[in-house]
């Protein structure tokens, strides 16, 4: 059945990293647009298979790991349950063989509804953008509206991208503004209601977002995931006001290392991902916890690592399908290769390294993986097992429920040599770090990493 095309707007959001409601610029242009019409809000799964075997990166795994299945349908029903109290609701197209994929269906529901107006949040990932490219060739006729919701800069705020994360840093922290920048009153804003779905879309109920049988499936399987890893919005804003009523952000730099443990760093990750969690509010709740209870290396620290985000976030996007290529950004290719069996080893945990094993053991499970432990474990895939770095990235996107794209390739790259780092090799001792980071052997015993 399709709609009638009248005068009046058709808005469909796409959403994809910006699953929340409080401070979604894009939501918020979407709201005001349509304020007159129709608006249709979809998560569209998968939707970059589309461009498998052209000019994406060719690495590739069957489907996503539970854990972070897990994740996104936590976040998508969250953002649901938000989006159906301000009257409307999250329709959800999935990629599936059964069905046409979800690219198909978008194009379907496009045409059906007589969009006008499709919303999107800016994004760095390369695949992302280039079905949006093919949408607005498809249909020209529509209007687009991109907001910032990812990161904490509307633009670059410099003229280039500089080569080193430091260079970057030194450079926005010496401009005041920038620095101190509060964006409180823009995180005030939140819809108060959304225009409902267009009428004919009222009996499409294959339309509307719920957890199917084999979502269910999923949720039932005993992953042991952090028990406080849960997906969506409340989730991450709870979290986030747990986190700054504590102590730990005092404690920050001292702790962050440790390999297993809630408290020792953030864990804002996962939210800030698939943008459950805004970075904007978490900058200002650091702020606050700054002026109001104290300030010192460690919440400094807090401020540093999130700069680290954004600068992955703007070389991701300057430097497009080249954040997936084997030389990088470098001009050199590294002399790794490709091994079947020594990459299962890696993957599996059964490499000649335990503390690698526990990790890799840790991500299977929980879908999580403590910066420490990410570092070492790429390390020793490229420089102890000769592997090419981008099946440990690829295999990090399949299994990280804070997978992003734009901070996954970009510390891949730089600890493969091949990315933003001056000195070219990261190569860890992994037996000094295992007396560093696990004197007792406890984090390799809990997860079973022996050799
Ligand atoms: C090989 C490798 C792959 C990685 N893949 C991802 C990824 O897919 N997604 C992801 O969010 N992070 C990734 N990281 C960065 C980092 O490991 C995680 O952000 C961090 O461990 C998440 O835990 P946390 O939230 O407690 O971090 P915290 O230590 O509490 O840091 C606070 C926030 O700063 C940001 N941050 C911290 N370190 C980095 C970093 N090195 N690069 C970019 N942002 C950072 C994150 O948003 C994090 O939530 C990767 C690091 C490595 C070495």
């Amino acid at each position: 059945m399709s709609n009638q095309p009248s005068n009046k707007k058709v808005t469909l959001v796409l959403f994809h990293n910006d699953l929340r409601v409080a401070d979604n610029a894009t939501l918020l242009k979407a709201a005001a647009l349509s304020s007159n019409g129709r608006l249709l809000l979809v998560y569209a799964s998968s939707l970059t298979d589309r461009l498998k075997n052209k000019d994406s990166h060719t690495y590739h795994y069957d489907s996503l790991s539970h854990a972070r299945k897990q994740f996104l349908f936590e976040s998508l029903a969250d953002l649901n349950a938000s989006l159906m109290q301000l009257g409307n609701r999250l329709l959800y197209l999935p990629n599936s063989s059964a069905t046409s994929d979800s690219f198909t269906q978008l194009s379907e529901l496009i045409e059906q509804q007589y969009v006008t107006d499709i919303c999107v949040s800016k994004t760095a990932d390369y695949n992302q953008n280039q079905v949006y490219e093919l949408l607005q060739k498809q249909y020209p006729q529509i209007s687009w509206h991109v907001q910032t919701t990812a990161t904490l800069f509307d633009e670059l705020p410099l003229e280039h991208l500089p080569k080193s994360f430091t260079q970057f840093r030194k450079k926005i922290e010496s401009n005041h503004d920038l620095l101190h920048a509060e964006k409180d009153s823009v995180i005030c804003l939140t819809p108060k209601s959304l225009s409902p779905l267009p009428e004919s879309m009222f009996n499409r109920e294959g339309y509307f977002f719920k957890i199917d049988r084999s979502d269910t499936q999923v949720l039932n399987e005993h992953i042991q995931q952090q028990p406080n890893f849960k997906g969506g919005e409340s989730s991450g804003l709870k979290h986030l006001k747990g986190y700054f009523d504590s102590d730990a952000p005092s404690t920050y730099k001292t702790t962050r290392n440790v390999l297993d443990d809630w408290t020792h760093s953030t864990k804002f990750s996962a939210w800030l991902a698939n943008g459950s969690l805004s970075v904007n509010m978490v900058l200002n709740r650091l702020r606050r916890y700054e002026r109001d209870i104290m300030a010192n290396d460690s919440t400094y620290w807090i401020w540093f690592e999130l700069l680290w985000r954004e600068y992955f976030y703007w070389y991701a996007a300057a430097h497009q399908q080249k954040l997936f290529w084997l030389k990088g950004i470098a001009q050199h290719s590294p002399s790794t290769q490709f091994n079947q069996k020594r990459l299962a080893q890696w993957k599996h945990g059964q490499t000649p390294y335990s503390i690698v094993n526990a990790c890799m053991h840790q991500l299977k499970s929980t879908g999580y993986m403590s910066n420490r432990g990410r570092q070492l474990v790429a390390s020793c895939l490229v420089h102890e097992l000769g592997l090419d770095w981008r099946y440990g990235a690829t295999y990090f996107e399949q299994h990280l429920i804070d997978y992003d794209v734009a901070s996954n390739w970009g510390n891949w790259q730089y600890l493969a040599g091949v990315g933003a780092d001056p000195r070219g090799c990261r190569q860890f001792n992994l037996n000094k770090q295992t007396e560093q980071y696990d004197p007792n052997g406890e984090f390799i015993r809990k997860w079973q990493g022996e050799v």
